[in-house]
């Protein structure tokens, strides 16, 4: 017999897509068991991060989702944050305890001159110390890697955003792979991956169990996972937004799949979860977001500052 998930084991597709038909009162059962991987592999502490827009709009790319392509007629205005801003908003982060400060641009591709142009911002909050600062600026190669590392980055988001077979449904400007050798170049870099995705966006409960099979195979640090926010003007502007029940199963299988990997609970919890937001650590989460999102915005900081001190997780 194999290693179970509390003896360093983790499962099977077949058994991650049994816990997804989960049904009724069995659900709660497995939101025990989630809770009590998390506890014995993490560890009771919850970790948070927040991000500032370095850059928004105007993309070149036509991911369904995102209000930010330039293929969609959205409320979203382009525009640059200034040096001023983002060192702002790290020291906003900072104040309110968070642990990690992303800076986030929308485009398919870092340029050498965008790091050159982020590189004082980034020197400054590393000095700023009490937070680590992280980047979400794209498909990126190597060396840009190397570049980022060398500036004190240390962690990196690339969402795969859904399956393999389902991603082509999702973006057509560019490929699975182009994401998953953004990947491979930040691990290589000695950086830590954060990469996840966004579940509502029409795939199916089979597609959910292959994103979390591919980042488990990746072996990524850690793994934000989004609910979408349906955003006028995009094509997903219609789409059904996923239950609070199967957000936090979805979130459980997650937490089986990749037992000791940070799970981060990120956009689309507010309207997802509801009154349930609590219950993501029970299901499983390490994490969370705190604070805006890129182009929507999170509850009040505070909020979710009382409900990780009510659950004594902080
Ligand atoms: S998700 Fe990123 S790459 Fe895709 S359209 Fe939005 S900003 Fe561009």
């Amino acid at each position: 017999m194999g290693k179970t998930v509390f003896d360093g084991g983790s499962i099977d597709a077949s058994d991650a897509l049994f816990l997804l038909e989960l049904k009724g009162n069995a659900r709660y059962d497995l939101f025990h068991w989630a809770n009590r991987i998390r506890l014995e592999r993490l560890g009771p502490k919850v970790t948070t991060c927040s991000i500032i827009s370095g850059r928004t709009g105007k993309c070149s790319e036509d991911c369904r989702f995102c209000a930010q392509s330039a293929h969609f007629n959205t409320d979203v205005q382009s525009s640059v944050a200034s040096e001023a801003d983002m060192i702002q908003a790290a020291r906003r982060a900072i104040e309110n305890g968070v642990d990690n400060f992303g800076i986030v641009t929308s485009g398919k591709r870092l340029t050498d001159d965008d790091i050159k142009e982020l590189a004082p911002v980034i020197e400054t909050i590393q000095q700023e110390g009490n937070i680590s600062c992280c980047g979400s600026l794209g498909c990126i190669n190597r060396e840009q890697a190397g570049r980022l590392y060398e500036l004190g980055i240390r962690h990196y988001n690339h969402n795969l955003e859904t399956s393999r077979s389902y991603f082509p449904k999702i973006v057509t400007t560019h490929t699975y792979d182009d994401r998953i050798n953004t990947v491979k170049a930040v691990k290589a870099a000695g950086m830590e991956i954060c990469s996840g995705g966004i579940i509502g966006m029409g795939e199916t409960l089979q597609d959910r169990v292959d994103l979390a099979v591919t980042l488990r195979e990746l072996s990524v640090d850690c793994v934000p996972i989004n609910f979408l926010n349906p955003i006028a003007g995009t094509p997903l502007a219609g789409a059904e937004p996923v239950s609070p029940l199967t957000a936090l199963q979805t979130i459980a299988m997650f937490r089986f799949v990749l037992p000791d990997k940070h799970i981060k609970i990120a956009g689309g919890r507010e309207n997802c979860l509801r009154d349930m937001q609590s219950w993501m650590f029970y299901a499983g989460a390490s994490s969370t977001m705190m604070g805006n999102y890129l182009t929507t915005t999170g509850r009040d900081i505070q909020q979710d500052q009382q409900m990780l001190k009510d659950l004594e997780v902080l």
